[in-house]
């Protein structure tokens, strides 16, 4: 007989962006994590996809908007225009908040457009800015959010700039095809963390439930995350049923450290081949895990990446045609 504690992660393909519906009990609770964009054709097709998702047309209980970035937050807009997609509660680090902290008194200064809009929506939302080393119920206590980054240091040193940043679009070059693990692992790997302030300050965490965890990283920075896995166990980070990569498998965002703390099997790469993501990644995985067969899932096939991924041994996993990507958790006992 299937257990009655289930949970449903459902990845949805929002090109380099990020979605995920997590529903707990066959959707008797749900979080989304993050809209994927604002562009409207990928937002049109992320609410009729949710809507699907989502039984009886049910609310999301709760949102996490995980940083300001369009990828991230955009889709919120196209939610909250359309009203087809209704939201109980939220959490995000809205720009009003960061203000507050900082004691900026002047919003005028704030220049993250969405962001702002943001702070207009219609759901309830946290009332002091999230930090790492915070732990969220959900589902009723049932359910806990560990809060990895951002780190309240961080917040106060760069908050500011992230205020003022405006991220400028990205020239998308094209890729070179992956190669053979034995090419990756044997060339030469310089790292060179992300410096995006936004990305830094992301909401990253593990969802814990039943004695089983998984983890969100966002676009968070490696060096953060490190420090809060080590915070909760020095010795011994957790084993992951999944783990949602940071930053679109960016090389910045992954480093050997945090491969060797990272005890999975299953690693989402929400990446569409464009811009992202970095073929070091899945060396740095594969040899900080010490597992050849570590799978890497991405939302979709996209042209670019069925170019990308053809010769190459990684075991990179997409799914059947016209599906999602769908990991069903039903095993989950008292
Ligand atoms: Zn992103």
């Amino acid at each position: 007989m299937p257990s009655e504690n289930n949970l449903r992660i459902s990845f949805l393909a929002v090109g380099n962006g990020d979605c995920a519906l997590i529903q707990f009990n066959s959707g008797q609770y749900s979080i989304l994590v993050d809209s994927g964009p604002s562009r409207s054709t990928v937002a049109q097709r992320t609410v009729s996809q949710l809507k699907q998702l989502l039984p009886n047309s049910k609310p999301v209980d709760l949102a996490i908007l995980t940083h300001h970035d369009d990828d991230h937050i955009g889709g919120f807009l196209e939610f909250f225009r359309s009203n087809d997609i209704p939201i109980h509660q939220a959490l995000f680090n809205s720009p009003a908040l960061l203000a507050a902290l900082l004691a900026n008194d002047d919003p005028q200064e704030i220049s993250v457009k969405q962001a702002r809009l943001l702070q207009d929506m219609k759901a309830p939302c946290n009332t002091h800015v999230i930090c790492s080393g915070e732990t969220i119920k959900v589902f009723g206590g049932k359910a806990e959010l560990r809060i990895l980054t951002p780190w309240k240091r961080d917040i106060l040193q760069y908050g500011r700039s992230i205020l003022e940043e405006l991220t400028p679009p990205q020239p998308i070059s094209v890729k070179k095809p992956f190669r053979r693990i034995d090419e990756v692992l044997s060339g030469v790997d310089t790292f060179e963390q992300d410096s995006s302030k936004s990305n830094l300050l992301s909401i990253s965490f593990i969802l814990n439930y039943i004695g089983r965890s998984w983890l969100f990283l966002a676009d968070a920075w490696p060096s953060r995350v490190v420090r809060a896995l080590k915070t909760i166990d020095a010795s011994n980070s957790p084993e992951f049923a999944l783990t949602k990569i940071a930053h679109h498998g960016s090389q910045g965002n992954t480093d050997k450290q945090l491969a060797e703390l990272l005890r999975c099997s299953d690693f989402v790469v929400p990446a569409a081949g464009g811009r992202h993501p970095d073929e070091q990644v899945f060396g740095r995985i594969v040899a900080g895990t010490g597992n050849r067969r570590a799978r890497f899932h991405f939302p979709e096939k996209t042209p670019d990446l069925a170019r990308l991924t053809a010769e190459s041994d990684f075991c990179f996993q997409f799914p059947d045609n016209g599906r999602m990507l769908d990991f069903y958790y039903d095993d989950i006992e008292k």
